[in-house]
């Protein structure tokens, strides 16, 4: 891990060379593993001490009630309350240090009007929707400052094999300045 430039991209040493990774791209892709897993079997839950009432358009209701079934297989508990709210009781354990009631909120509401501004496939399922946005919304921004330690348990998550796919915005994740690429820029071959 060599450091962070312009509080977007981390600039890190691979085995196949220098990489620039998207911060943000990179989050997302690692939250997004996390809550496929979830999706499959293995999610954590978190209950809240107090439930928390979320004020939402009755569209995000709507989804929030579709939906029900894969938000709680991604850790959620949530009930609807009256046509305008949504109580939360449990959030995913995934999500629990990314503020995931403010990120619920955001997420039901730009699905429900379709404002996520991701690349979706047609044929997603309510899951793969829903853990495309909450991993969106819950990853860091391009513009935060990121500790060393976190950026570098941001890279050793993602892994090496991981970086250079694209991210659900259909940007690349990660540009590989390779070790020939190097050489031959620099004329030393
Ligand atoms: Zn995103």
């Amino acid at each position: 891990m060599l450091g962070q430039v312009g509080k977007t991209y981390l600039i890190a040493e691979g085995e196949a060379g220098v990489y620039l990774v998207d911060q943000h791209a990179a989050y997302e892709r690692v939250l997004l593993e996390n809550l496929s897993a979830a999706l499959r079997g293995r999610s954590e839950q978190q209950l809240l001490l107090e439930p928390l009432v979320l004020d939402v358009p009755p569209a995000a209701v709507a989804l929030a009630e579709e939906a029900s079934p894969e938000l709680s297989q991604l850790g959620f508990a949530i009930e609807p309350f009256g046509p305008r709210q949504v109580l939360v009781r449990g959030v995913p354990g995934a999500l629990v240090d990314r503020q995931p009631q403010r990120v619920l909120q955001d997420t039901l509401v730009t699905l429900a009007t379709n404002t996520h501004g991701l690349v979706i496939e047609q044929h997603a399922s309510w899951a793969e929707r829903l853990a495309i946005v909450l991993a969106c919304k819950s990853a860091v921004r391009a513009g935060d400052t990121l500790e060393l330690a976190e950026m570098e348990a941001l890279l050793r998550r993602l892994g090496e094999a991981m970086l250079c796919r694209t991210c659900a915005h259909g940007r690349p994740t990660a540009i590989l300045l390779s070790h020939a690429q190097l050489e031959r820029e620099f004329g030393r071959r």
